[in-house]
């Protein structure tokens, strides 16, 4: 039995009606939650329920752990060739590709982000998947010379069941950052959508049957992180696993882990990324990818340049034209074709961004633009610009998650790489010079497991994604990606030597 979503779009850039199960999915079948409970998916744009989905509990990750293992054991893993899994996420990515405007749309409506936007994570979401079907059979070992009387050599076995806790800011993206690599080295999969986001990850759950992939190689369970999310972290018979969110919450899994199986972990937490804008940059360039940098998906976005350095010789300059930019950037229903901002995904998050906005003008920064909610419903806050910051304030030093920067005027080199490196995260940073010598020597000086050279935001699903510091461990992406997913196994075959 599982609940039905219908819903009829009748929008200006999105017109058709939706109809899909949003029931716990486990072994190929979507099921009420084990209490009879049920979440409230909320519209950002108002505040009003959208429907209500099924609650997992510990009981269903349970389930879901146990349907994983027995597909791991009897249809997939080592029991599944690397070309079939290749195949199977090449039709997954092909189903989604077809429907990318569906997608679109339901992530506009659940997560508030504009629908071009949603657009652009949908593709993104379909050349991972891609990618990732093209590695499937290709991650394999070597063999190593040791002595003539033996052959050793490694192979690279899939870990067992991954549990995979997303995020609400990029819900189906991480999605699909997280199947793709698990399923095309054989692993099976027991992921949890934040619970203020489900609604595209139940959709995928229908394309994931549809597409052919065995009963009980992916399971969805929509609950809590506290109960839902913990059972992940402390079950047994879950091996590994990988999580996207805040910092405070990647500690508690790796303590569970730590207490229960010691799973292998990986972890895509939270960042403060600097933007350095030397006097040599092409401002007018600079001011365009630094506007992407903090306000694009409304500042939430684990990468966001939210500090944003600029030399003393530009500052003035960069902060007019930044301001004008910023200030022009429309603010609206996600689904009007202008709109570049939406809300903010939620009640809790709009109160966490305001109460930041309030220690910055508490602490004494100035408030240059912005600083302030839009209208009286819904979780829009302005683009929000601080000068005059002092290093130690609040909005300095944490990620906010939201639509305000920090602008900040520096003079030389080794001042701006000091304070740019001053900080808990290491996710991303951001140098802009014309100097490309200079801007590499910056690059290759700051902490942060991505540096961009004149632009900002880029990702791509070849090239590895993940933190320094307190901003991770592993990398999601690329042939690295695929690391975080197998073991490596070590033979030796004795040939001839006799002890
Ligand atoms: P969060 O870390 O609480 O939530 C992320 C995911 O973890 C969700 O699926 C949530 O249900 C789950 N979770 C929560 N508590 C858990 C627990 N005890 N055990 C296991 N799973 C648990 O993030 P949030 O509260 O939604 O947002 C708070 C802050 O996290 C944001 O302001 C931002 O700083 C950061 N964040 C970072 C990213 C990122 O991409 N790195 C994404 C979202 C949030």
């Amino acid at each position: 039995m599982s609940t039905i979503w219908d819903h009829e779009f009748d929008t200006p850039v999105f017109k058709g009606k939706v109809s899909f199960p949003t029931g716990i999915f486990i072994n190929g079948k979507f099921t009420e939650g084990s209490t009879g409970n049920t979440i409230d998916v909320i519209n950002p744009t108002n505040g009003k329920v959208i429907t209500k989905i099924p609650e997992a509990t510990a009981d269903d990750v349970d389930r879901a752990a146990k349907a994983a293992h027995k597909a791991f054991d009897t249809v997939w893993g080592l029991k599944c060739p690397g070309s079939e899994r290749g195949k199977l996420l090449s039709k997954l990515a092909d189903l989604l590709e077809e429907k990318w405007d569906e997608f679109a749309a339901i992530e506009a409506l659940d997560n508030g982000k504009a629908f071009w936007s949603a657009k652009g994570d949908v593709g993104i979401s379909v050349d991972t998947l891609k990618y990732f079907a093209g590695w499937a059979g290709k991650s394999h070992g070597k063999v190593i010379e040791t002595t003539e009387d033996k052959l050793a050599y490694t192979r690279h076995e899939p870990i067992g069941v991954c549990g995979q806790i997303i995020p609400w800011n990029f819900p189906l993206m991480m999605m699909a950052w997280k199947l793709g690599p698990a399923l095309a080295t054989g692993n099976t999969i027991v992921i949890k959508p934040s619970e203020a986001t489900p609604l595209t990850a139940l959709r995928m759950a229908s394309l994931i049957k549809e597409a052919g992939f065995p009963d009980g190689v992916v399971n969805v369970v929509v609950g809590y992180g506290n109960t839902v999310g913990a059972a992940i972290a402390e079950h047994m018979q879950i091996e590994k696993v990988a999580f996207t969110g805040s910092t405070l919450v990647g500690r508690k899994i790796m303590e569970a882990a730590a207490r229960t199986n010691l799973k292998n972990v990986t972890l895509e937490l939270g960042g403060k990324s600097p933007n350095i804008i030397f006097n040599d940059a092409d401002l007018g360039k600079v001011v365009n990818w630094s506007v992407h940098g903090i306000f694009f998906n409304h500042g939430q976005a684990c990468c966001a340049g939210s500090r944003i350095y600029v030399q003393s010789g530009v500052y003035d300059e960069f902060l007019r034209r930044f301001t004008a930019r910023a200030a022009s950037l429309r603010l609206g229903d996600p689904f009007s074709a202008d709109s570049y901002q939406g809300p903010q995904v939620s009640r809790i998050q709009f109160d966490r961004i305001m109460s930041y906005i309030n220690s910055g003008k508490e602490q004494g920064a100035t408030v240059h633009l912005g600083g302030e909610r839009q209208g009286e419903e819904g979780y829009w806050i302005k683009p929000t610009i601080f000068t005059d910051t002092k290093p130690n304030m609040r909005i300095v030093q944490e990620e906010i998650f939201g639509p305000v920067g920090v602008v900040i005027k520096f003079e030389d080199e080794a001042d701006v790489i000091r304070q740019a490196n001053d900080t808990v995260y290491g996710l991303a940073a951001a140098v802009f010079s014309q100097d490309i010598n200079r801007a590499i020597e910056t690059a290759h000086k700051l902490h942060a497991g991505t540096a961009w050279i004149n632009c900002v935001n880029q990702l791509h699903p070849q090239v590895p994604f993940g933190g320094y510091k307190q901003s991770g461990i592993g990398r999601e992406l690329g042939e690295y990606a695929l690391d975080s997913y197998t073991n490596v196994k070590a033979v030796h075959v004795n040939l001839g030597h006799n002890l």
